[in-house]
């Protein structure tokens, strides 16, 4: 029925179908009133897929699916077993990393580097993490007998669509629940190799189910009365909106939500070594990510070779074509995020701030937008306020830590930051200040499987990764 599509020369390596149904129950099937969307390439505008949109009917029968499976067979089954799956599941992805960092690029507008090199290599790291905790887990301080919750609904962004739902599935599975996963509507594509892969991996039907469709899917999702556990990757005012809708209901709830990070500069740090960590912490993905270092604090002494320096690297990043390897920065990954980005941009510029683009030829299709900082902002700036999650840097100054401390924390987020400095005492002084759940040292956007990431403040709470990951999907004694 989902047929098949030649693909063009330049992608070969990915078999796209034309058109996909939703997974439920270990199949692909047609949403009950037939709705499709379109999923676009944001670098070409390329049609890439006709994906079905399901409706709350479709909901219905991936929670029975997912219901009926944890009866059955996975909410009884040995952690032993469980493991076996997803080691399987694990290796498939290694097998097949190019084919699926290829269509997170087509789909996304990430740069190929990236999506080979940090996203496939990283799901697949999440899988082998969590398949080593299914038979461990009376030993992580659980209780003696840990029980999963039952079924998990789970929403994710398209920042990073596959990594995102290996940090959702993984622990998820690991603990014995079984899973609804909603994709973000412009990136559902790798979500749907999933399910491939779960099949693939012989996974018991109606283990993981995959419902394509936007907002309003999610939205069935999370108010369905026989989902047990939610996990949300996402906005903050949805993240408000899901947490008011379950308040009343007994089903648990993590949020993983939106971020404003400090990246704080000292005199003291190496500033070539600094740099690289102020390009990566806001231009990786395009600045799409919720822990970018959005907010650049450098110390007043440093700050004109700090941004002379930043200014002459930021024109060597490559811009273009998300599948060309020397590409450094890909695609916006949608119209409606650029006119975001823009919009933002705009605003600093008339509440006073001074903008300067890196000098970049932007193709003519797709969706662009090229490095951008702004100097010249105050705290009172919606660019230093507000989460703008696209490539625009906005830097201020401090004179003592303590200055930098009570600018990074003005902020309703606090998700991540980072300190970039030779001395060891200032790390854990500044790491102990600051009101974020993750705090990098001379390093920035670094992830593991092993360490747990989520937000204090508006950023959401509880955590994934880690054994802290596995709790979430534990019910207490
Ligand atoms: P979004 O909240 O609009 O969408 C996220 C997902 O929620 C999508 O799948 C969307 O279809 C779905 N959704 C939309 N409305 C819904 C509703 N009412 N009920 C249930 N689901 C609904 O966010 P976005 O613009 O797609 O993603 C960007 C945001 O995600 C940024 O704010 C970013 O900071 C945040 N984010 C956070 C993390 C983290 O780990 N903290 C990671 C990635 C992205």
């Amino acid at each position: 029925k989902f047929e098949y599509a030649p693909a063009p020369e330049s992608r070969s390596i990915v078999d796209l179908r034309s058109s996909y149904g939703l997974f439920v129950d270990g199949e692909f099937v047609e949403p009950k009133d037939g709705r499709m969307f379109k999923t676009v390439s944001p670098s070409s505008e390329e049609v890439l897929a006709e994906v079905a949109e399901a409706g709350p009917q479709d909901v219905d029968r991936a929670v029975a699916a997912a219901r009926t499976a944890f009866k059955k067979t996975w909410g009884s089954m040995p952690g032993r077993d469980r493991a076996k799956y997803l080691y399987r599941i694990a290796r498939i992805i290694q097998e097949r990393g190019r084919e699926l960092a290829v269509l997170e690029s087509l789909d996304n507008g990430k740069p190929i580097r990236e999506a080979r090199d940090v996203d496939i290599p990283l799901v697949a790291a999440h899988f082998f993490y969590y398949a080593g905790w299914a038979d461990k887990l009376e030993y992580a301080g659980f209780g003696a007998d840990p029980k999963p919750h039952g079924v998990a609904g789970q929403v994710i962004p398209w920042n990073f669509p596959m990594l995102m739902l290996a940090w959702k599935i993984a622990p998820a599975l690991a603990a014995g629940n079984t899973v609804v996963l909603k994709p973000a509507e412009t990136t559902p594509l790798t979500a749907l190799a999933f399910a491939e892969i779960c099949q693939q991996a012989d996974l018991p039907p109606g283990v993981v189910n995959i419902v394509t469709g936007a907002g309003a899917t999610g939205q069935a999702l999370v108010t369905h009365a026989d989902v047990d556990k939610i996990a949300f990757t996402g906005s903050t005012d949805v993240g408000k909106a899901i947490a008011r809708s379950v308040a009343g209901t007994k089903k648990r709830v993590t949020l993983e939500l939106g971020g404003k990070a400090a990246n704080i500069v000292f005199e003291d740090a190496p500033i070539d070594q600094a740099v690289e960590g102020i390009v990566n912490g806001i231009f990786f993905n395009q600045g799409h990510v919720c822990c970018a270092g959005s907010r650049l604090l450098v110390q007043e002494s440093v700050y004109e070779e700090v941004l002379a320096s930043l200014k002459r690297r930021m024109g060597t990043l490559n811009v273009g074509d998300p599948l060309d390897k020397n590409t450094d920065i890909g695609a916006i990954n949608s119209p409606q995020q650029l006119a975001k980005i823009r919009m933002l941009s705009d605003v600093g510029e008339q509440e006073g701030a001074e903008r300067w683009s890196a000098p970049c030829d932007l193709p003519e299709r797709g969706y662009w937008f090229p490095p951008t900082i702004f100097t010249g902002v105050s705290q009172a700036h919606r660019i230093a306020r507000e989460e703008i999650f696209g490539p625009v840097l906005s830097i201020l100054t401090f004179r003592t830590p303590a200055e930098a401390i009570e600018k990074a924390n003005n902020t309703p987020f606090g998700l991540s930051a980072g300190v970039w400095t030779e001395k060891g005492s200032r790390i854990l002084w500044m790491a102990d200040k600051l009101r974020a759940g993750v705090v990098w040292a001379n390093t920035f956007n670094r992830f593991d499987p092993t360490s747990p990431f989520g937000g204090y403040k508006e950023s959401g709470y509880g955590r994934e990764g880690g054994r802290h990951g596995l709790e979430a999907y534990l019910a207490k004694h």
